[in-house]
């Protein structure tokens, strides 16, 4: 496997206003001329699904080592946000830049060799196989055997009940669990831009805090991490950044910080 050593990463001015010119979008980023790096970029995105047009000019970035959240009602666009950027969707327009470079026409497979990992909605574990099995499928684009094995252990260390059940079929754990593993899965490629789809779908409060905790834990390790969240809340509580989508449209952006006190978000996703 090829992975990327060094990160050829765009410098840049992060702009003062993002404006989408179809969709009304507001941005109250409090990173205006900050210099940073962007790990991500995607201009003017369009994805169809057959006539429903599903992402309407999309603008976004992620700067290497944040946590930026999406939020939006069921059916804005935000999984398949995710799948145009992991190459499970192709965009019928726009660019998608990563460490540099254009990947918008890339195959799954490469922008996992690349540093991308998706963790889909839905945890979507192989049922009958152990939780090793899930885990070296998840390293199979790596060849040193000896690192794969090192790099379980850790995740058995970040997950210590999936230590305990590493022979257990991963269709009889519960669902928390489950998640815990599919979160393992996608680390066992050594991504740099983990694509985080709704892990806390379904899952009793403390689990979910458990999950929150572990996100933090993974940004605090240099993971840079694209969140997919139906509890915006929490979502905006350990995000840097945000996005707001309203049926395929960036309508609103900003640090976190000012978007969960902002008052559109409080009354459409914060209750
Ligand atoms: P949710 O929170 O319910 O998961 P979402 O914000 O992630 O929703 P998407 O799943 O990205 O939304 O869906 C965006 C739009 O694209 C919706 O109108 C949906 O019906 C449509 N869509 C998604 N997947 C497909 C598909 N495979 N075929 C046709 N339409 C699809």
């Amino acid at each position: 496997m090829s992975e990327i050593t060094q990160l050829s990463l765009t410098r840049i001015w992060v702009t003062t206003k993002h404006i989408n010119h179809k969709c009304t979008q507001m941005n109250t980023d409090i990173l205006n001329n900050k210099e940073s790096f962007q790990i991500l970029e995607i201009k003017d995105l369009y994805v169809n699904y057959g006539g429903i047009e599903a992402l309407q000019n999309i603008n976004l970035y992620i700067n290497n080592g944040e946590v930026v959240t999406l939020i939006g009602a069921n059916g804005a666009g935000k999984t398949t946000t995710l799948r145009a950027i992991s190459k499970i969707v192709n965009p019928r327009q726009g660019k998608i830049m990563y460490s540099g470079r254009n990947i918008t026409r890339r195959q799954a497979h490469e922008v996992v060799q690349l540093g991308i990992a998706h963790c889909p909605e839905g945890r979507r574990v192989l049922a009958r196989q152990t939780v090793l099995d899930n885990l070296l499928l998840g390293a199979y684009i790596r060849s040193n055997q000896t690192e794969v094995r090192n790099d379980i252990q850790q995740q058995f260390e970040m997950f210590p009940r999936l230590a305990q059940r590493r022979h257990q079929l991963a269709g009889t754990l519960s669902g928390g669990e489950q998640q815990m593993l599919a979160i393992a899965r996608a680390l066992m490629s050594k991504p740099k831009l983990l694509l985080l789809d709704e892990p806390s779908l379904g899952l009793a409060p403390t689990i979910v805090r458990e999950i929150f905790s572990i996100i933090q834990n993974l940004r605090a390790r240099g993971v840079t991490i694209l969140l997919v969240e139906q509890n915006a809340n929490l979502a905006l509580q350990i995000a840097d950044r945000g996005y707001v989508l309203e049926a395929g449209c960036i309508t609103l952006s900003g640090a976190a910080s000012e978007l969960i006190t902002d008052e559109r978000v409080k009354k459409a996703y914060l209750g």
